[in-house]
């Protein structure tokens, strides 16, 4: 479903870098320090993550490309997924669903679906349901397989809501009887 990923002036991806993903497994491979875990921070940050914690910065501008020895920091950093949405597992009826999100050094930044500008709710929208959302289980981090195993009934019964795409109905249960 995931079809494409395009960097620039993200984390250590100063030049724009496009990574395109084929049906079956994709592997990163490289050494130490070469941003294999800074693709993985991209994918996150473009579902939503809204701790830079999270992301291994202590704020969301940290995101952006701060220089190195022979090249001086940017300004923006800017990510762009691309997904198949030819059977419309997500929320968007088009048969390819881009969203990209934008940071400035000043931490603002905007969200854009299929190119038009969108709030952040919007993304979530999208991606609830679907366990593709940032707290979902698609990116399985170092150490989340123990606080599953360690997770309270309660906190284990969202996991299993978000798998089984029931969150979203929940989500607009609330959401109605907020109004
Ligand atoms: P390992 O195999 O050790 O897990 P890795 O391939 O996962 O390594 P990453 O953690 O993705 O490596 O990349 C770390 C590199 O990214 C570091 O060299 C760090 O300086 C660089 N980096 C992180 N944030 C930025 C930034 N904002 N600007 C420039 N470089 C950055
Ligand atoms: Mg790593």
């Amino acid at each position: 479903m995931l079809s494409r990923l395009e960097l620039v002036g993200f984390k250590s991806f100063a030049d724009k870098t496009r990574l395109d993903f084929s049906p079956g497994v994709t592997a990163v491979v490289g050494p130490n320090g070469s941003g294999k875990s800074n693709v993985v921070d991209a994918v996150r940050w473009i579902l939503g993550e809204q701790s830079a914690k999270s992301l291994r910065g202590g704020e969301m501008a940290d995101v952006i490309f701060n220089g190195s020895s022979s090249r001086k920091s940017l300004g923006m950093a800017e990510v762009t997924v691309t997904f198949d949405n030819a059977r419309r597992l997500l929320g968007v009826d088009a048969d390819e669903v881009q969203v990209t999100r934008r940071v400035y050094r000043d931490g603002t930044g905007e969200y854009l679906i299929n190119g038009m500008m969108s709030r952040l709710k919007d993304i979530k929208d999208i991606f609830l349901g679907t366990g593709a959302g940032s707290g979902g289980y698609t990116i399985i981090a170092q150490g989340r397989v123990d606080e599953l195993l360690q997770a309270s009934t309660k906190d284990r019964r969202e996991i299993f809501d978000e798998a089984a795409g029931i969150s979203r109905f929940k989500a607009k249960k609330n959401e109605a009887l907020r109004k």
